[in-house]
This record gives structure tokens, C-alpha cells and sequence, in this order.
């Protein structure tokens, strides 16, 4: 087994990961910036480097110093955790250059799946359902308004390199096409250095649903069932849980089924996700696949027992797996609400601060993965996501019923979080009722935001 992995990230990932190392025995180099010196990752983890300044692009996506810093510690291998260079396939290239393993997918499949309209490609030779639309040339505004037509309205224009809804536009009639996919293209240049964009179908409030894959070096291919990740703002997810309540196991079979061809339609090796949309008629269709470790995976451990952290670096050792589909008993249901430095009230605006007091819930069913600790100061430069508090029950019911004890725990004095607002979602009738898509928030959020904590509790959920 690996002796020795740097792990290329911070926040709460890379503490989750140091966790399952430290349970290996393999042990641990931690990087951080300048400003993160004082970070929980720093602390937890057996050694640790400065790799830059406090700008991610000179420090935490610096391929350099941070190759070099696993090369003078004697690292054998690289966690990049999600986020940062978890999917770049020119880092992941000058790790094997430099002797050291890089934990995560090859890179050609992380380049065959990175560009979303090959990606559709290659899934739709394969037979994976992929969403109606078009991801060949456009050459002209006529042959847009052609296609677009063909496809019928609304519809989505994405970018191909496209990520976290950037580059993405609703179109609604052909009047707004031309400026809408202009705008798009404008704002995939500016985020992605690429504009390459392609044209969806916009299914109609869909659900946000994502299978959890595991593919070793030797053709082993196996899904650990589905995440129903529609509860959304701005396009991010906020709430996850598995299983999703309206997946009964002919979808859920159909729908493994799809995701494991996808991965191995992508020559795929590692822990990685494949996402659909699924229509209210229990139609799916194949959107795009994450090759990395997601921030969600955490809910998928829950229900399936399965440390995926673990497999990841077994797979990298180059080790076959050593769970067949069989294996995967789907137990009871989990819960994860993200909580991040935001202001619901000032539509989700991030925010940083000092912790006075920090109280993390515990007990029964519950795990939080946070990066908090009491008079941690946290970081304006990075993500605001501090913590993931995740629950497992034996019921759906009784998760959320969980879930929300577990909110009234927690305590952030000094920081504004989305915790208070995830703990009144959690009481609306709609969201007990599973009946939410993606667009649960834009439609509810302000009637939330008027809710008092005291009277939700009041809110019947039997
Ligand atoms: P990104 O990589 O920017 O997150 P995705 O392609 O994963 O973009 O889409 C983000 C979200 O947008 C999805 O979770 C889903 O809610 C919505 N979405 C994407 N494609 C479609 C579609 N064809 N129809 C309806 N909603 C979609």
C-alpha cells in the first residue's frame, strides 16, 4: 500500500480524507496557502508544506510547488480531493512524470469526460440516454436559430467546459436565442479560456439525479445506487439524500445499469459520479460525468456502509475490487445539508467571520465533516462550504426528523450560515412529501425566509 499521500486540497475534504488515512495507516502531508495556516488540515495531518500565497491560482493550483512538496516529502502518491485539481488532466499527468501516483481517474478519461458535448457523444454511441439537443459546430446565427427550432423551446444552451451553471442559459423563445448563447459563450470564455458550447432540451422540472460509480484497472464496473441532489440554488446543490423515495427498483436498475455502460464507455478508473436529469415521467437522461470524489459522497456511505475514500486509494494501488453489485445493500436513508458562510436573506450571499462559540451536533445517525473548530477565523478566498452535516435513519421520516435535531444543535456564533434556513426547508410539506425538483428553492425560498424557527416545528409531518 501507498506509504505516504500529500493531499492536494483543504477544507473539510481534505480532513475527510487524512481520516481514512490515518485508518490505512498511510500517512499524510498536508499543503495550505498562507492564509490557512491555522486550518483543522494543517493540524490533523502528519506533516505539512506551504505550497503559495493566499491566492488559490498561486497556491492550491500550483502544480509545481505542490509536486515538488510531495517529491522532497517523499510522497508516493496525491489525493486532489474535489475542487481545485481534482480534474485536471495535466496535473494528474505530471504526477506519473514525476513517479507519483495521482489518485483519481486517467487523464485521457478525465479529458474525454471534461468536454461535456464529447462527453454526449461518447455516452449517446454507447446507448446511455442523453438529453435531445445538439453538440456539433455552429457556424452561423441562422444555423443556431435552425437548430434551436428543431429542438423546440425552452432549451438550454450549455458550455462545454461549462461548471457550477457558468456558461449555461435558459432560452424561452426564439426572440432571446441569439443573445442569450452570445452571453454564454462570452461568460464560458471568460471562466473556462474555452466557448465551445452545444444545445439541450430543457426537461421541465426535473429531478437532479446522480449515480455514484466505483471502476478498478482490471474492467470491474459498479454503481452504489443513486443521490437525489435537486434541492438547488443558483445551480449548486444545497441538500442531498439516498435513496431518492421515488426510485423503485426497476428505474434504480435501469438507471445503474446506464451509469456503469457510461463509465465504461469512458475507459473510466476510480470513484466517480454520473448525472441525469429524470422527468416526471420516470424518463432519465444522461447530463455529465464528474471524475472525482464529489462533495456529496458522504450520503452514498451512509446508506451502502462503504468508505469510498478507501476504494479510491485501493484502486489506485492498482488493487481489483473487492465488492461486486451483489455486495451493495442499499440500508435505511441519509441526509446531508451543506452548511456554508452565506446569507440566505440576502440571496445566499457568501460571508467569512470568527468563531466565538462552535457547537457541533453529534449523537445517534449523526457524522459532520467540517473544517470548523471554536476561534477557527474563517478564509474570504476559498469556498464557503464549512460544513456537511449528514444523517442516516432507518426511514426517510425519521432522517429528517434527525436532521433537523441536528441543525438546532449546531451553533456558529460569529458566522452567518444557511443552517437556520435548511432547518425550516426541512419542515416544508413539499420536501417531506419528496416532492421537489430543481427549481424548490426559486420557488420557495422567500416563503421560508418568513418562517420562525419556533412555529416550523409546529408544521405537521405525519
Ligand atoms: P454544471 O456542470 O454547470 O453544474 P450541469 O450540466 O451539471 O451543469 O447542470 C446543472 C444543473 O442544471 C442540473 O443539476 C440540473 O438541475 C440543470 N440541468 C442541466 N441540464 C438540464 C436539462 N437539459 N434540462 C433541465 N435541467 C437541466
Amino acid at each position: 500500500m501507498f506509504k505516504k499521500i500529500l493531499i492536494a486540497n483543504r477544507g473539510e475534504i481534505a480532513v475527510r480524507i487524512i481520516r481514512t488515512c490515518m485508518e490505512m495507516n498511510i500517512e499524510t502531508v498536508a499543503i495550505y496557502s498562507a492564509a490557512d495556516k491555522e486550518c483543522l488540515h494543517v493540524k490533523l495531518a502528519g506533516d505539512s508544506v506551504c505550497v503559495g500565497p493566499y491566492k488559490a491560482a498561486d497556491s492550491y493550483l500550483n502544480m509545481d510547488a505542490i509536486i515538488s512538496a510531495a517529491l522532497v516529502k517523499g510522497c508516493d502518491a496525491i489525493h486532489p480531493g474535489y475542487g481545485f485539481l481534482s480534474e485536471n488532466s495535466e496535473f494528474a499527468r505530471k504526477c506519473s512524470e514525476y513517479g507519483i501516483t495521482f489518485i483519481g481517474p486517467t487523464p485521457e478519461a478525465m479529458e474525454a469526460l471534461g468536454n461535456k458535448a464529447a462527453a454526449r457523444r461518447i455516452m449517446k454511441e454507447a446507448g446511455v440516454p442523453t438529453v435531445p439537443g445538439y453538440d456539433g459546430p455552429i457556424e452561423s446565427d441562422k444555423k443556431l436559430e435552425k437548430i434551436a427550432h428543431k429542438i423546440g423551446y425552452p432549451l438550454l444552451v450549455k458550455a462545454s467546459s461549462g461548471g457550477g451553471g457558468r456558461g449555461m442559459r435558459r432560452v424561452n423563445d426564439p426572440s432571446e436565442l441569439v443573445s442569450l448563447y452570445k452571453e454564454a459563450k462570452a461568460e464560458a470564455m471568460a471562466c473556462f479560456g474555452d466557448d465551445e458550447m452545444y444545445l439541450e432540451k430543457l426537461i421541465e422540472n426535473p429531478k437532479h439525479i446522480e449515480f455514484q460509480i466505483l471502476a478498478d484497472e482490471f474492467g470491474n464496473v459498479i454503481h452504489l445506487g443513486e443521490r437525489d441532489c435537486s434541492v438547488q440554488r443558483k445551480n449548486q446543490k444545497l441538500i442531498e439524500e439516498s435513496p431518492c423515495m421515488f426510485i423503485k427498483d426497476d428505474l434504480r436498475k435501469a438507471m445503474g445499469k446506464a451509469a456503469v455502460l457510461a463509465a465504461k464507455a469512458a475507459g473510466y478508473t476510480s470513484a466517480g459520479t454520473v448525472e441525469f436529469v429524470l422527468d416526471d415521467k420516470g424518463r432519465f437522461y444522461f447530463i455529465e460525468m464528474n471524475t472525482r470524489i464529489q462533495v456529496e459522497h458522504g450520503v452514498t456511505e451512509m446508506v451502502t456502509g462503504i468508505d469510498l475514500i478507501k476504494e479510491q486509494i485501493r484502486i489506485a494501488f492498482r488493487e481489483p475490487l473487492r465488492i461486486r453489485q451483489r455486495d451493495i445493500k442499499i440500508s435505511g436513508h441519509a441526509i446531508e445539508c451543506r452548511i456554508n458562510a452565506e446569507n440566505p436573506a440576502e440571496g445566499f450571499r457568501p460571508g467569512s467571520g470568527k468563531l466565538s462559540f462552535l457547537n457541533v451536533p453529534g449523537g445517534v445517525g449523526v457524522r459532520v465533516d467540517t473544517l470548523l473548530y471554536n476561534g477557527y477565523e474563517t478564509s474570504p478566498f476559498y469556498d464557503s462550504l464549512m460544513a456537511k452535516i449528514i444523517v442516516h435513519a432507518p426511514t426517510r421520516l425519521e432522517a429528517i426528523r434527525r436532521m433537523r435535531r441536528a441543525l438546532l444543535e449546531l451553533v456558529t456564533d460569529g458566522l452567518t450560515t444557511n443552517g437556520d434556513f435548511d432547518y425550516l426547508l426541512l419542515h416544508h410539506p413539499d420536501f417531506i412529501k419528496g416532492k421537489y425538483n430543481v427549481g424548490f428553492i426559486e420557488k420557495h425560498a422567500e416563503e421560508i425566509l418568513t418562517w420562525d424557527m419556533a412555529a416550523a416545528r409546529l408544521k405537521a409531518d405525519e
